[in-house]
């Protein structure tokens, strides 16, 4: 590629490295439909590196950092938590994007904000906010992720929330979940989602299956004694003890996790592209109109990763100490809710307001939605504990 004129390239460049870089199916961003607040362009980053660098300048994405994944934060300095956990999803999206020339930068933007709606305490504080709110319209993190993007981050004069593309707004609500309302007719409903989109929530799964692996051994709730009952784990030992003779301990395990990622990425990656071509899709609205996923991972693949979650689930999801820490963590986010509820003269100003347009329950379930693990623990010492500062 030869030097830009003036030495920077435009966003028109990028736009058009984009038409010669992408495949048909890819998602272009100078074809977006655009933001619900009309902006001017930006000067040289295309309309999706916008929305990925906004969501990364949000205070919600930075309170990721003390958000529990699977392993409570305070437990450990090394394991995965929601902001970890977003970086690999990225970094595997991106991967696979690249190799099969999808838009790099929309997949990133996806990664990075997928978990966004995620409560404190990873999935018990899902299970404790939708038992609370289910006479009040309900919660679910993908939601709630739309909801902070559209409504709660307050950084720009002209509109509430990051004003982001509608692609990407598109993308959260069609993150796979269980739904029990329909989709919005504003986000097409009848429309599959982009593949972009498809890529990241498998992306999102190869990241927590093996990550969750990883943090498990050290932690010690399963040993690797335990996981050799998982056919994968027994195909990667057997690869590690071929390429490295000998290896064993800490590094031996990261080899493992390290060829369990290659394996599933490569297989999608391949699977992905061979339906492509059996599919017949040559564009953007074939993806669209495409009767059934176009990313995959093969028949085997699923059966393969169908056990280790199977695995996971019994051996650590439902691991004495998890369930534990979840049903603490419920219990304590119920005592809040219902304390902040009970007097919400005790919320900070802005949510007092905004109590007051959305609602007391629905304000105090974002306020809670968004705190970190340490922040809820401290609001929950702030109430109960008598000589707490306040
Ligand atoms: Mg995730």
């Amino acid at each position: 590629m030869s030097a830009p004129q003036n030495g920077i390239f435009t966003r028109e460049e990028i736009e058009a490295r984009e038409e010669r870089s992408l495949a048909p199916y890819g998602m272009r961003s100078r074809e977006s439909h655009g933001r619900r607040f009309p902006e001017p362009e930006h000067a040289y980053r295309t309309a999706f590196q916008r929305d990925r660098d906004r969501i990364v300048h949000s205070s919600a994405f930075r309170r990721l950092e003390y958000k529990t994944q699977v392993f409570v934060n305070h437990e450990g300095d090394h394991f995965r938590t929601r902001l970890t956990h977003e970086m690999e999803v990225a970094q595997i999206s991106r991967t696979v994007a690249r190799a099969l020339g999808l838009n790099e930068d929309l997949c990133e933007a996806l990664a990075l904000i997928h978990d966004l709606g995620h409560t404190p305490f990873g999935h018990a504080g899902q299970d404790a906010m939708q038992e609370l709110m289910k006479d009040h319209g309900g919660f679910e993190h993908n939601l709630q992720s739309l909801r902070i993007v559209e409504t709660l981050e307050r950084r720009y004069p002209d509109f509430p929330g990051l004003n982001l593309t509608w692609e990407v707004r598109e993308s959260i609500l069609k993150h796979k979940v269980k739904r029990d309302q329909p989709l919005p007719d504003e986000y097409r409903p009848d429309w599959a989602p982009l593949l972009e989109a498809q890529v990241v929530d498998l992306a999102d799964s190869i990241a927590y299956d093996h990550h969750d692996v990883d943090d498990s051994l050290p932690a010690g709730f399963i040993t690797e004694e335990d996981l050799a009952e998982v056919e994968l784990w027994r195909i990667a030992s057997a690869e590690v003890a071929k390429r490295y003779p000998g290896i064993d301990g800490k590094t031996a395990r990261r080899q493992k996790v390290r060829f369990l990622i290659d394996l599933a990425v490569t297989d999608l990656i391949r699977t992905t592209a061979g339906s492509l071509r059996a599919q017949k899709i040559a564009s953007i609205d074939d993806v669209r109109t495409a009767k059934s996923a176009v990313a995959g991972f093969s028949k085997e693949m699923e059966a393969r990763k169908g056990e280790l979650q199977v695995f996971l689930n019994a051996r650590v999801y439902r691991h004495h100490r998890v369930l534990r820490m979840q049903e603490r963590a419920k219990r304590f986010l119920r005592d809040i809710f219902h304390e902040y509820v009970r007097n919400p003269g005790q919320l900070p100003p802005e949510f007092q307001s905004w109590a007051r347009e959305a609602g007391t329950e629905r304000a105090v379930c974002d306020y809670i939605a968004g705190m970190t693990d340490r922040f809820a623990q401290e609001e929950y010492l702030k109430f109960f504990q008598p000589f707490e500062r306040v």
